[in-house]
This record gives structure tokens, sequence and C-alpha cells, in this order.
């Protein structure tokens, strides 16, 4: 299904010296392009219908609209990058149709189009290609989606939003990555068997909030969380896959299921397999990575996800006792992978897999 998009240009965009003085240091999520993409959707109406870009504003909804009350809301996290000829790349965008269309499934919502979605991302790049950053820079795209129906019975809402909004970010990590300390979350976990761990709602993310909050109080980064089950497994962290790099020159990375599958940790699959080096994806105890960690069986860990593409884990907290990851300092296959990664999103050397779509 295609649909075309109405644009309407803001009547009052942001002036070019307010453009420039905020994307001087924008941070993470506080500063927003002038634009939006919306597609509504009514079930008795037609289905997706009015499909806009339109100046960014507030949404009119009703208080006993649903996703107030029961949360039924999913949404993706993608980047733009600008290439070295000016032009802007997307990376594996229908990868993110795609598992958008996997959250809307699992939370009983409507399933937009693959198409409708790339359509919506690639239009609000473009009418917004002022606010993309220099540098390691890039404009961070956030299509999501809300329940809309005034009903508050609980029942798949019949009415949706889907929207896109844009946030120009800096660098993650400036002066190169650091390597990060994480806190193992054994009071809480986040995700169970059958449950939505798989998915991208909003539910998992508020239900991350306290162990995330436990990880600062413990001075740590980040949390990660095991097994909901045996409370033994490593499964990943708050919005971040996890890769272990072991002796032989081997990786693993905790199996798909009820962790969310990540793209980039996907992409480091294939480029690992690519580079012939041994990926499993297998279940892998705190107990064993303390003692790999002691023996120098394992060589490095890192944290992968769009934010902060590669994070290399030097330091590990959890009540059982705290470890140090060979010396706490950022490895090589972490570091050789970044760089590969992040030269195809830039567009500075060849894309085999075919992951960028140009705007
Ligand atoms: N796990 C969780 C819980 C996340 O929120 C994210 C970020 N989307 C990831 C993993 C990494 O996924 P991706 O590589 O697609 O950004």
């Amino acid at each position: 299904m295609s649909m075309k998009f109405d644009i309407q240009p803001a009547s009052n965009p942001t002036s070019e010296k307010d453009r420039i003085a905020k994307l001087v240091d924008p941070g993470f999520g506080r500063v927003f392009t002038d634009h939006m993409a919306i597609v509504r959707y009514n079930q008795a109406k037609s289905g997706w219908y009015e499909a806009r870009i339109e100046a960014r504003a507030n949404f009119q909804l009703d208080p006993a609209g649903a996703v107030l009350h029961y949360a039924q809301e999913i949404f993706e996290g993608l980047k733009a990058y600008k290439r070295d000829d000016g032009g802007v790349n997307l990376f594996r965008p229908d990868a993110n149709a795609r598992r958008f269309k996997d959250s809307a499934d699992r939370m009983a919502m409507a399933q937009l189009p693959e198409d409708v979605f790339i359509e919506a991302v690639e239009q609000v790049v473009r009418i917004d290609r002022a606010w993309m950053p220099g540098g390691e820079g890039s404009l961070y795209l956030r299509p999501f989606m809300i329940a809309s129906e005034t009903f508050l019975g609980v029942k798949p809402s019949s009415e949706y939003i889907f929207a896109v909004i844009a946030s120009p970010v800096g660098s993650y990590f400036k002066g190169g990555p650091a390597p990060v300390s994480i806190w193992v979350s054994e009071n809480y976990t986040r995700a169970a068997i059958g449950g939505t761990g798989a998915v991208k709602c909003g539910g998992n993310y508020a239900a991350s909030l306290r162990a995330q909050a436990e990880a600062i109080q413990h001075g740590c980064d980040q949390v990660v969380f095991l097994d909901a089950v045996e409370r033994r497994y490593i499964e990943e962290l708050g919005g971040m896959n996890i890769f272990f790099v072991f002796d032989d020159g081997s990786l693993s990375t905790p199996p798909l299921g009820t962790i969310l599958p990540g793209i980039t940790r996907d992409s480091i699959i294939t480029l690992a397999r690519d580079a012939g080096k041994t990926v499993r994806e297998e279940p892998y105890s705190l107990e064993q990575w303390r003692k790999d960690a002691a023996s120098g069986k394992l060589k490095e860990a890192f944290a992968c996800g769009t934010a902060a593409v590669i994070s290399p884990i030097g330091k590990v907290r959890s009540v059982s006792g705290d470890f140090e990851i060979s010396g706490g300092a950022a490895g090589p296959v972490a570091m050789g992978l970044r760089k590969q990664l992040v030269d195809i999103q830039y567009g500075r050397t060849n894309d085999p897999h075919n992951w960028i779509r140009k705007v």
C-alpha cells in the first residue's frame, strides 16, 4: 500500500540563526526539528488515512484516550547520517519498519504498511534536512504510534495516530567511546517468556526505569537484566544488546526470544561472520561471565544499539560482587566493529548488504 503525503510546511519555522545555535551542542533528545509526519487510522473508516507532513505541534487527545490508560504504544528509533558529499543516508529503515509491524502485532494495534513507515521517515528527513548536524552527529528519528480511541473499556483501540518526529543529536561519546560500567539487576527483570520483551513498546521502558535508577545509585552507567526464569542468564541492557568476545576470537550474544531483536545486533553478527568469525547466539550466565573475566578467557564485552553504536563494557557490579573485563579498557574487536559500522552508516565505505537507503 502506498499513501500520498499532503505536505504543509510550517508557517513559522525556526530562524536559521536559532537553528544553528541549537545545533552547536544538541545533546540527546531535547532539540526537535520544525516538522512531523502524521498518519491516522480508523477501523470503521477505511483503515489508514490522512497522511501529512506538517508543523510539529501538540496532539489533541481526549482524557479518555486509550493510550493514557492501557498503554497501547509502540515506537522505533533510527538515525539519518550526513555523507561527505552532502547527501543523507538512512541505515536499514526497512528493518525498523518490520520491527514496528511486529510490535504492533504483539500489542494488538493496527499494522502500518512498511512502505508508509519508510516514506514518512524519508519525508521528515527531506523537509528538515537543514537540521542535520555535521561531523559525527546525526538526525535521530522517532516513529511512534498511540491508541487514540476515546473509550475506557479494556480492548484493542479502533483508532491510532502514527507519527514521526526528529531530533538532531551530537556524537554520543565526545573523544571516542569510553568504556561503560554496568549494574546487574538481581531484583528486577525486564521480560518474561510470552511477554513483550521482544517488541518496542513504551511499557517495557517504564518497567526498566527503577532498575536503571538502581544502576545509577550504584555508580553505574547502565543496567543489565537477567532472565526472568532462573535469574542466571544475561539478557540485555535497558536500551542495548550485549556481546562477549573470547580468547579464541569467537563472539557470543544472548539468543532472541525475550530480548529486543536489535538492528545493530543483527548487523554486528553479519559483519563478524563476513570476517570469518564464529558468532554464537546462546545463553551466557552471570556466573560464567565472572569466571571467564577472571581466567582471561573473556577478552571483551560490549553493548550495542542505534544510539551509541557500540559501547565497550569495562566494569560489572552486582550484589554478588564486582569484576572488570580486560582491565576496563575498550577492546580491539569492539572498536573495529564500531568503525566498520560507522563507516557504512556515513557512506565512507562500500555497503555489501545494501543497508543504506539514500534520501
Ligand atoms: N534493546 C533494547 C531494549 C533497546 O531499546 C534497543 C534500542 N532500540 C536495543 C536493544 C538496540 O536495538 P537497535 O540496535 O535496533 O537500536
